[in-house]
């Protein structure tokens, strides 16, 4: 072990799902098998923290200021489908059953883990819902508490507009479960099955 592997290790071990094991795993696989791919991995590194950054409008990841969803001049510009993270929104798109548009929380209300409601994505909500043509807000975060939380917060705080359908994903979803581990069928069947919420 020298001071500059102790080092990545370390910055590795932060990383989501990553443990001590893996990321000394992975440190010394950077390591040992040097040349070509560790420069390419730095790179990439390098070139994604300069270009990639959030989509001022719903908080996807972009290298313009809008995203390609909200680009997307075929979407159904009348729906909006609120996620807790972009792993999320992926999944429902892969789904095939939705084609409005999106907006990442990036997190759900938690205040046990010190999440409040300036730590997500709130405003840009709220002036979205002001500002577009938003006929339906389809509520597809987790089926736990802290999703259920964070869904009254939006009705109550964020939702001036009490014309605007409010609807809740049907759970289909094992309670608890994150929407990003559902497969496709259980994902549109949850779509389909979304409740009014009130
Ligand atoms: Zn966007």
């Amino acid at each position: 072990m020298t001071p500059s592997f102790e080092k990545l290790q370390n910055e590795l071990k932060q990383l989501p799902g990553l443990g001590r094991r893996s990321a000394e795993r992975i440190a010394l696989d950077l390591l040992v098998v040097k040349p070509d791919r560790l420069d390419n991995l730095v790179k990439s590194l390098q070139t994604a923290a300069e270009k990639v950054k959030q989509c001022e409008i719903c908080g996807n990841l972009t290298e313009d200021d809008k995203c390609s969803i909200c680009n997307d001049a075929t979407r159904d510009k009348f729906t909006l489908c609120v996620v807790e993270e972009i792993t999320d929104m992926f999944a429902i798109d892969r789904s095939e059953v939705y084609k409005g548009l999106y907006h990442i929380l990036h997190g759900k209300l938690s205040p046990i883990n010190g999440v409040g409601p300036d730590a997500l994505n709130f405003n840009s909500l709220k002036s979205r819902i002001v500002s577009e043509d938003i006929n339906e807000i389809i509520l597809s975060l987790s089926n736990d508490i802290e999703g259920e939380a964070t869904c009254h917060f939006i009705q109550e705080n964020i939702i001036e507009d009490k014309s605007i359908n409010v609807t809740r994903i049907g759970f289909g979803l094992p309670s608890g479960g994150d929407i990003v581990y559902a497969d496709a069928v259980t994902l549109r069947s949850a779509l389909e099955s979304r409740k009014s919420y009130k």
